[in-house]
């Protein structure tokens, strides 16, 4: 079984005056907890910013193969100390999904090392997601492209280090392009960031953007974990 957290700030959809609250009403992280946990080898937990240590320490990091993030405008609320851990288990071998605007979140900015900005407008352009890399595992059963009616445009140049792949790249009826899916090798976890998402649409009730966050689980589950990466052991010699 994969072990999945699914880990959301969860502000803006507790805020009537919000579109994402009759969008979301039990929160994106349910949204997403409700589609993966329908799959036979995939358990899933979630956790929010409300939770205490954000829902995140060493034992539920310990217990958890991919973590799912979506953050938006409390990035700052989230303690240096919740996103160092969460690094070290992605150096240690946890996979990590970063969703939509999660490019600014702690988490990623450490796993990155860069300025992880980009170009965005929220006119509700129409997106058109185009597959970059038909053979990934993340891209399997997505045919060409998929269409979104509506998203936040997010546009380039996206302050990321050179991927290790990119998967997906984002066209917007508004001109801009993105590069929508990519892959990162951190230590020794998989980090995918996944751009659509945008809360005041239903992005995530979109199959083909299920499909694409379903593969990146499957595809980021580690195939080991090593308790202490960050150390630099000083072993004697083997031949002596
Ligand atoms: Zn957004």
């Amino acid at each position: 079984m994969i072990r999945v957290l699914v880990w959301n700030e969860f502000f803006h959809e507790k805020d009537k005056n919000n579109a994402s609250s009759e969008i979301y009403p039990n929160g994106i992280h349910n949204a997403i907890a409700d589609f993966l946990g329908k799959e036979d080898d995939i358990t899933v937990t979630t956790a929010t910013l409300d939770d205490e240590n954000c829902g995140i320490t060493d034992e539920v990091l310990k217990n958890t193969d991919v973590i799912i993030w979506w953050g938006h405008c409390r990035h700052e609320k989230v303690p240096d100390e919740v996103a160092e851990k969460v690094q070290t288990a992605v150096l240690n071998g946890m996979g990590a999904i970063f969703l939509h605007s999660a490019h600014k979140s702690k988490p990623f900015m450490r796993l990155m090392g860069t300025s992880c900005s980009l170009i965005w407008r929220e006119s509700g352009d129409f997106e058109r997601v185009w597959v970059a890399k038909p053979s990934h595992p993340i891209a399997a059963g997505i045919d060409t492209c998929f269409e979104l009616p509506a998203e936040e445009t997010y546009g380039e140049p996206f302050g990321i280090p050179t991927p290790d792949e990119i998967v997906f790249m984002g066209w917007y009826s508004g001109g801009e392009v993105f590069r929508s899916g990519v892959t990162y090798t951190r230590g020794n976890g998989k980090v995918f960031y996944f751009q659509p998402g945008h809360e005041t649409f239903p992005t995530y009730r979109d199959p083909s953007v299920q499909r694409v966050i379903l593969n990146a689980v499957r595809w980021a589950a580690p195939t080991v974990r090593i308790d202490n990466a960050m150390d630099c052991p000083n072993p004697p010699s083997r031949n002596k």
